[in-house]
């Protein structure tokens, strides 16, 4: 980089000029850092970013402006490839706290100085940009989901190669009398048009359809993935879609229903192929079906089978009486159920089975005998009823996902890499837990599931794709579905949650959408979610490595793969820039051009901390930047106020936040420290998966070190905070100050 020219730009629009003094601000820019801050009143304006520019043509190379959050304006003030760094006056200072006031100009003042001493530690990022990188797609399962998938990523131009483990395409579809109901007015079963689709892909010429075949070995990152395949053959291709669908529960471990007691209990999938088959007749005795029972949660939302609801069985059981009744009105059709599950759409073939005459019973089936007589403990009249003179017994047997390669080698659960992973069940022992939400829990999340890798990933952190609850390959369900902790690998359709056919085929094109932003991205060295576009990458100094193998266990994506002297080497394009392995660190190693813990330090000190006779505590709020501070953005665009003794520091993820950090902050004199991120555990919001996590694990560790040093474990907590907690993180922090202020001030202060 040419010799640092910095311009700073305050803003005194939007009441900040009106609430702290501008004068004041550029004094602490000129009299500490040898800089002269400009001031305009509407910065945003033409005119004020029109300064800016000419700066700019003028030799600035670097702009810090103090204005409103950096979340906002940032079409105004980027200024590509010149780097931009703001800092917060309007939202987390003017808009939060009383105008006039000394402490809200010193709470301006820091930072506007924790800006200005980012500045020289960072600098514009290289995009890590290596060899050749491939646009190419790997749909893996050619059913309904991979079968979408490969048309819509054809559709934009990709080359696609689709892998079917069977010698068919079509999967599941194939075997299917008719479908569910998926146009106006979604009443009736409708044709089945898995052909179509089939043709449709078959007719795509940016598809490469292999049947027969599966994957043996998968090498790389994204945008350079080389999958070794079952016939020996060697690819390349840029992202990975995993559509492998699902399976049906097995019904064998269902003897108290009845199946292999009787050849006439048959499940939903059976008694499927007999309808597509043509009449239904009995397996006994091949006489034709006159009446049918249905049994609902066959297996399903059983915690000694499957603990969910697998969504579709109810549509589908109604789906097959319609049938039935159409081919033979004169047919008798019981429904047993405990809850008719039919969001949306399908209510309305719940009505269509209402008009045919399917009869509905409301209750626990408690058994069924060999004479096929099913015992209902009915709700509605709160006995046993027994339903008999029954032809068939139809099980609704719930989805298993096809997560793991049930054929293959198992391997244990477990596999990834869990050396310093939390304990399963114990609560985050942190030093201290403040404000009104529960305690939380982490959970470790398990690896894999049962049998063989679907992709057998030649990474450090072991084969398999991670998984969730229930074998359901891992996807963060509420802010990036189809994501896996594997980056360039998505997954869509049954094998990420139960869902019919036409969901799995919106899945699909959701998954295809994320698997061609991974395939870009890679080439052009930028991030994907949450840090979409960052060109940073974490860069190691193998020279001061110690080889403690921290950063590869702790990294969420299993990016940190070990060379032959066991040294970590970072596969750039899998990493997901959220700094968990510069936290974890012991010997800040790791940083990136723009992110370190030496910035991060910086800025911590330098905060003014008043002396202890000032009677003005500095509390140190580390927060993370994807929930924490929109959060606590939108408490200020409410005006809601907040203690004016804290200092907010954004950070990538609380991850990312070395315990170094946190003592660097007591040794300058803070009275506390509150680490404030998303939730962790299994059911996660942490946008990183586990940093989160690995931030509550570490701070399990500061509470001895902090009574070593006489100081109170209390001083250093972790929060969670929700991207809705406007209302509730200043009442968080306020409750704080005020345990703090109760502690006493931190002895170190002024030392
Ligand atoms: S921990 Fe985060 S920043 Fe570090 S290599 Fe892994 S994904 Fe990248
Ligand atoms: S955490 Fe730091 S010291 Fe340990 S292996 Fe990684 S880079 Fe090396």
């Amino acid at each position: 980089m040419s010799e640092r020219k910095t311009g700073v730009y305050l803003c005194s629009g939007c009441g900040i000029g009106e609430a702290v003094s501008m004068a004041a601000l550029e004094g602490v820019a000129k009299a500490e850092y040898k800089l002269e801050a400009k001031t305009h009143a509407c910065l945003c304006g033409d005119e004020g970013v029109g300064i800016i520019k000419a700066d700019i043509e003028a030799g600035v190379n670097q702009v810090v402006i103090a204005a409103c959050s950096s979340r906002v304006m940032t079409d105004r003030f980027g200024f590509e490839p010149i780097q931009t760094l703001r800092a917060d006056l309007r939202e987390k200072v003017t808009w939060s706290h009383p105008a006039g006031d000394e402490d809200t100009q010193a709470l301006a003042e820091d930072y506007l100085r924790m800006a200005l001493a980012q500045a020289p530690k960072i600098k514009a990022p290289e995009p890590w940009q290596e060899g050749d990188f491939s646009t190419r797609i790997l749909v893996l399962g050619g059913g309904v989901t991979g079968l979408t998938a490969a048309k819509e990523a054809a559709a934009m131009g990709h080359d696609v190669l689709l892998l079917e483990q069977s010698d068919r395409l079509g999967g599941r579809a194939c075997d299917s009398s008719k479908r569910l109901p998926h146009t106006p007015p979604y009443a009736q079963p409708e044709p089945n048009d898995i052909d179509a689709l089939v043709a449709a892909v078959r007719g795509q010429s940016k598809v490469t359809v292999r049947t027969g075949c599966s994957v043996t070995k998968t090498e790389g990152m994204p945008g350079k993935f080389t999958i070794t395949l079952s016939d020996g053959s060697v690819e390349m291709v840029g992202a990975i879609i995993l559509a492998t669908g699902w399976r049906p529960y097995d019904a064998t471990k269902l003897g108290h229903l009845g199946y292999g007691a009787s050849p006439d209990v048959v499940t939903n999938v059976e008694f499927e192929a007999m309808l597509k088959a043509g009449k239904p007749s009995r397996k006994s005795n091949g006489q034709p079906v006159k009446s049918v029972a249905f049994v609902q949660c066959a297996g399903s939302r059983d915690p000694d089978h499957l603990p969910y609801c697998s969504s579709i069985c109810c549509a589908t059981s109604l789906k097959q009486a319609l049938e039935l009744i159409e081919a033979e009105p004169a047919t008798n059709a019981y429904v047993v159920y405990e809850e008719m599950r039919t969001p949306g759409t399908a209510e309305e073939l719940y009505r269509s089975a209402q008009a045919a005459g399917v009869v509905f019973i409301k209750g626990k089936v408690k058994g069924v005998g060999a004479n096929l007589t099913v015992t209902v403990a009915d709700e509605l009249v709160q006995e046993d009823v027994p339903l008999s003179g029954l032809d068939m017994v139809v099980l609704a047997t719930g989805m298993v996902p096809n997560s793991t390669n049930p054929d293959g080698e198992a391997l244990e659960v477990g596999a990834e890499l869990l050396v310093g992973d939390v304990d399963p069940e114990a609560p985050i022992a942190v030093a201290g837990y403040c404000g009104d939400a529960p305690a939380a829990h982490v959970k470790r999340t398990q690896a894999a599931a049962p049998g063989g890798s679907l992709l057998n990933l030649q990474y450090r952190q072991g084969p398999h794709l991670p998984v969730l609850h229930d074998g359901f390959s891992d996807s963060h369900y509420i802010c990036f579905p189809y994501e896996t902790r594997r980056t360039g690998i998505y997954t869509c359709g049954p094998v990420r949650r139960p869902m019919d056919w036409a969901e799995a085929a919106e899945d699909a094109s959701g998954a295809v959408l994320k698997a061609v932003q991974a395939v870009r991205s890679a080439s052009a060295g930028a991030a994907l979610h949450p840090r979409v576009g960052d060109l940073s990458y974490p860069k190691i100094n193998l020279n001061q490595c110690t080889k403690c193998k921290r950063c590869t266990v702790e990294c969420p994506f299993g990016a940190i793969d070990e060379n032959a002297e066991t040294y970590p080497i970072v596969n750039a394009t899998r990493c997901r820039r959220c700094g968990t392995c510069m936290g974890a660190c012991p010997v800040r190693t790791i940083s990136f051009d723009n992110y370190s813990v030496d910035m991060l330090s910086t800025m911590i000190k330098a905060v003014k901390i008043p002396d202890e006779f000032s009677g003005k505590p500095r509390i140190l709020i580390i927060a993370c930047e994807n929930d924490a501070i929109p959060a606590l953005d939108q408490a200020g665009i409410k005006h809601n106020t907040w203690s004016a003794h804290v200092r907010v520091l954004p950070v990538r993820c609380l991850g990312s936040v070395s315990l170094l950090c946190i003592s660097d902050a007591l040794s300058a004199g803070y009275d506390g420290v509150m680490l404030m991120g998303c939730k962790p555990g299994d059911d996660y919001q942490c946008h990183f998966v586990k940093g989160s996590a690995m931030a509550a694990e570490r701070l399990s560790k500061v509470g001895d070190t902090l009574k070593s040093m006489m100081l109170e474990p209390e001083r250093v907590v972790q929060v969670e905070a929700a991207i809705a907690d406007a209302d509730r993180l200043p009442v968080v922090i306020d409750k704080y100050v005020e345990q703090i202020l109760a502690i006493g001030f931190n002895p170190f202060k002024g030392f």
